[in-house]
């Protein structure tokens, strides 16, 4: 019997023993295609030798210095690094252990911002329909995946939940791309207005919608209208990058699809690649120095926060990315993929929308394609198309059934970024 509690009592999963690049190796010795980097976290594989060396250079110099004492030198390398590439304004990087951390940390650090300024009123979270900022409290409030909120709602803050912009569901046949994106963006107009301006803190989204439904990217023009409806309230906006940044899409930070800059990134999964857990909360110099020249004290932290080990991994990924020019080999393989999908899956009877941006694909299940129906998700479709999927050697993402009547099943792919033709072929 195992003492490992994991994700579910009612399976045991079989052992993985060996990474080997885009493959996965359990204890009987099968091997599985690893099309969805776990959950968009391996983006270099699983044997990456640059990062391996740099975890035991590091290991043998330094592994953890207390950040209430010290910084590093690969932590300092690491803000560098993050910061020459960010959007604009962008200059500071809180480093944590993963999503949900880089996630509660921005929303305290939001409300502190408006403290030090004199805006003590400022509480409030909007945020979106069927979206996934984490499973903490803080960031599971701020979520509006139904399902998994649902049995904790007497836990979670309130936060109030606008329209995804989900174009294959919510734009109208008689509309434009562009006009949908307003009427969408413009909810958030609305409920800044509803809830009074000097209330709302922060706006929280993911540029591309992962988790909960599916690689769904904005339309053009949505996060423009986004951030000059926050700016003219004053309130924050945050963007969620823990699944789509990293390079999944094609760019270090998806935003730059997009053309706009945040006051806030949240970061994870791929910058450590699945080699250390690691995640980072970048936010404006606005913010930081709001809090410098205020109490200079940002009331938070975490132990692990700042770990040298895994700054040092996160740097050879980053080095990994330069050195192999990966952002342009992700916007091939992307389309590469998105090709084969549509050729395989894209006359297929249930698929309803083969979607995304660079190496984070999603295909949606309907039951129907003219109708958009779902499947009754007591089918638990999603959950018989993961299992089946693993049988065949194939780690793919599928999800569904959200509780809210609107998502139905989907799968998410986010192979590495390293993945070949022959393995998307595979
Ligand atoms: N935010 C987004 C957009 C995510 O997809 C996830 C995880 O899937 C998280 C936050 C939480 O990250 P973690 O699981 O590392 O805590």
């Amino acid at each position: 019997m195992s003492h490992i509690f994991g994700r579910s009592t009612k399976t045991q999963p079989p052992v993985a023993v060996a990474g080997d690049g885009c493959y996965l190796v359990d204890a009987s010795g099968k091997r599985y295609l690893d099309g969805s980097g776990g959950a968009a976290v391996s983006c270099l594989g699983h044997s990456n030798e640059r990062v391996r060396a740099a975890l035991h250079a590091q290991m043998d110099t330094l592994a953890f210095a207390h950040t209430g004492f010290f910084t590093s030198a690969p932590a300092e390398e690491l803000a560098d690094r993050l910061v020459a590439a960010a959007p604009e304004g962008i200059d500071r990087v809180y480093l944590v252990s993963g999503g949900s951390e880089a996630v509660e940390a921005a929303l305290k650090l939001a409300r502190q911002y408006f403290l030090e300024i004199g805006q003590p009123d400022r509480h409030r979270v909007i945020a979106r329909r069927q979206s996934y900022h984490g499973n903490t409290l803080g960031a599971l409030a701020t979520g509006g995946n139904a399902w998994r909120r649902a049995q904790f709602a007497p836990m979670l803050v309130e936060t109030t939940h606008i329209s995804p912009c989900y174009e294959y569901r919510g734009r109208a046949e008689d509309e434009s791309p562009l006009a949908y994106g307003q009427r969408v963006a413009d909810e958030l107009e609305i409920e800044i207005q509803r809830l009074g301006p000097d209330t709302v803190m922060a706006f929280v989204a993911e540029p591309v919608v992962g988790a909960t439904l599916g690689a769904v990217p904005a339309v053009e023009g949505y996060l423009k209208r986004i951030r000059e409806i926050c700016d003219r309230h004053g309130v924050l906006m945050i963007l969620d990058e823990v699944m789509c940044g990293m390079g999944r899409t094609g760019h270090l930070f998806a935003c730059a699809e997009d053309g706009v800059a945040p006051d806030m990134i949240t970061i994870a999964k791929g910058l450590g690649a699945g080699y250390q857990p690691i995640g980072a909360l970048m936010t404006s110099g606005k913010i930081y120095d709001a809090i410098a020249a205020g109490s200079g004290f940002f009331q938070h932290g975490h132990t692990y926060m700042g770990h040298a080990m895994a700054a040092a991994a996160a740097n050879a990924v980053l080095t990994e990315f330069e050195e192999h020019d990966l952002m342009a080999r992700v916007r091939l393989q992307g389309e590469l993929l998105q090709s084969c999908l549509t050729d395989a899956l894209g006359q297929h009877p249930h698929v309803g929308d083969i979607r995304g941006r660079g190496l984070f694909r999603g295909i949606e299940i309907v039951a129907d394609r003219d109708s958009k129906t779902h499947f009754d998700p007591a089918r638990k479709l999603h959950a018989r198309i993961k299992a089946a999927a693993f049988a065949e050697g194939l780690i793919c993402y599928p999800m569904g059934g959200t509780l809210d009547g609107i998502v139905g099943d989907h799968v998410l792919l986010a192979p590495p970024l390293i993945i070949e033709d022959a393995q998307i072929d595979e």
